[in-house]
């Protein structure tokens, strides 16, 4: 059998349509994957990425992407509370999420220009979004799956303002130092497909450097490039079912088996997002 993975990060029914997105996700669970949290990507996929999830037996997020801070924070708050009212008993609603900040510069212009506010005014309106999504996932007493680009000083002054929220910063790519800090706080930091990447060494090292309890899989699946960089060969979109390879390229990383590396975040998976596993998994 192999090994139990749990996809941390993803967006399985984003671009595409129900019946190929349940083909993969088939496809997946014959090489391993037990569980998944589908996040919701943009403000208006919030109901059919949760209905979508649900229809499989997946867990799911419910959250306002940084990219949508060009609508007005009480309104899509309002949205989002919409939304969580009607899902709030579901046992496969797991988490807050995608939330988080993106400071890169074109991501700022785009929501500037859309708003009709500056850069500044777009930064100082996704931290606001940021962290009161935080303060709702603490009432929630959910965790939250965070996005975090260029932003790692406010990023870490957010989630230090809100104390008390755990979860996963997803894709991590900073430095060993933030890093540090981020599991300091109780978070787990989530690796997918760019580790596969020839030109990833850094990332590998990274992951290598941290504590055996410090980190999660995820595909990120569609956006993140599909890992057969490696193989050369390309794919549009990555898949569910790419949580394997991503499996392999961090035990390589960890210098482990696939079997020791899946336990290992298959324990930090239930410690940061406890619906994604069983306990008698974890
Ligand atoms: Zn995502």
């Amino acid at each position: 059998m192999p090994p139990a993975v749990v996809d941390t990060h993803c967006h399985y029914f984003s671009e595409t349509t129900p019946e190929e997105a349940r083909r993969l996700i088939a496809r997946a669970r014959s090489v391993g994957l037990t569980q998944a949290l589908v996040c919701s990507a943009r403000i208006g996929e919030l109901a059919y990425a949760a209905d979508g999830a649900i229809g499989e037996g997946l867990a799911f997020a419910l959250g306002v992407h940084p990219f949508d801070a060009y609508i007005p924070v009480d309104e899509a708050l309002h949205t989002l509370e919409d939304e969580v009212s009607r899902r709030k008993a579901s046992p496969l609603f797991a988490a807050v999420g995608e939330i988080g900040l993106d400071f890169r510069k074109n991501v700022l212009a785009g929501i500037a220009e859309r708003a009709g506010i500056t850069p500044d005014e777009a930064k100082a309106r996704q931290i606001d979004l940021f962290v009161r999504q935080l303060s709702l996932a603490r009432r929630l007493d959910l965790p939250v799956s965070v996005h975090a680009v260029h932003a790692a000083g406010a990023l870490l002054t957010a989630l230090e303002s809100v104390p008390g929220v755990r979860g996963v910063i997803h894709a991590y790519n900073g430095s060993l130092e933030t890093a540090r800090r981020l599991t300091g706080l109780g978070f787990k930091l989530g690796f997918g497909g760019a580790l596969a990447r020839p030109n990833a060494q850094k990332l590998r090292d990274l992951l290598a450097a941290l504590d055996a309890t410090d980190w999660v899989l995820e595909t990120d699946c569609p956006w993140m490039p599909a890992p057969d960089a490696l193989s050369g060969e390309r794919r549009a979109r990555s898949e569910p079912a790419d949580i394997v390879r991503i499996l392999s390229a961090a035990a390589a990383a960890r210098g482990l088996t696939p079997e020791s590396a899946a336990l290992e975040a298959l324990g930090n998976t239930h410690q940061a997002i406890p619906a994604l596993v069983p306990k008698k998994l974890a």
